[in-house]
């Protein structure tokens, strides 16, 4: 994938999109790639280095979500964003949500910094902790959270599900190994009152992003999330 077919699949996403927008959020992916091709080895952030990979497995992939569901204003957790997906994607054409870039690693949440200056990035907050440290302060606050490559889905439940609002949605995504996952999720599912609500597969070029998405229904038992050893040593 090159430049010009990202601009051409976001345009269908967002056909209200002017040329002059169009080039203001392919010019931001470009100095995003160039940075992080630069950067990449001082900070460890991905093992795709070729740029037409950089475009199509973390930019389009990042946005695939925007197919199914557009985001305004919502306060977004990206959790485990490394070096920043699918969060700063979502953001460079969601200008108005309220994201939230959680990465227990210090080296990357630097380079998060650098590349929030550098794009104009606006409402964008890193936190610089594990998921499960947050705390209560977040608890019930998020609208979305979004999360690649971090874990499995049941722990990726107590991960995040404490943290969203009643109705909240946790969007995670997925290869292709989604349906064992799923499986396993089942008791996670039913501790953390909540539900999948729907999976949506969406193919670009020789890949397949199959986007779960889960709901919260009811407020989660105090005890979630535990510390990171028990999580590990008996997840849900
Ligand atoms: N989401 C990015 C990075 C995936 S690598 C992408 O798709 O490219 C997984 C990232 O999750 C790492 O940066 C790691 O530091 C982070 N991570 C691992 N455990 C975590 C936890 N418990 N809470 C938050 N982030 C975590």
């Amino acid at each position: 994938m090159e430049f010009c077919d990202l601009r051409n699949e976001i345009s269908k996403i967002y056909p209200d999109f002017d040329d002059e927008k169009l080039n203001s959020i392919i010019q931001k992916f470009q100095v995003y790639a160039d940075f992080l091709i630069s950067e990449n080895k001082k900070y460890n952030l991905t093992s795709i280095t070729e740029i037409k990979d950089i475009i199509s497995k973390h930019f389009y992939d990042s946005i695939s979500v925007l197919k199914i569901k557009k985001f305004s204003k919502e306060k977004i957790m990206d959790l485990g964003t490394g070096g920043g997906f699918p969060g700063i994607p979502l953001k460079i054409l969601c200008e108005d949500i309220d994201l939230y870039l959680c990465e227990p690693t210090k080296k990357k949440c630097l380079f998060l910094e650098k590349v929030i200056e550098l794009l104009n990035l606006k409402k964008v907050t890193i936190l610089n902790k594990r998921a499960e440290e947050l705390g209560k302060k977040y608890v019930n606050y998020f609208d979305f959270i979004v999360t690649r490559a971090v874990s499995q889905l049941n722990i990726l439940l107590e991960l995040s599900i404490p943290y969203l609002k009643i109705k909240g949605q946790l969007i995670a995504y997925k290869s292709l190994k989604y349906e064992e996952e799923i499986t396993n999720s089942k008791h996670a599912l039913k501790e953390l009152s909540s539900n999948i609500i729907g999976i949506e597969n969406v193919v670009f070029e020789n890949n397949t992003r199959n986007l779960v998405f889960i709901q919260k229904n009811k407020s989660t038992k105090h005890i979630y999330p535990r510390n990171y050893s028990e999580i590990s040593k008996k997840p849900l």
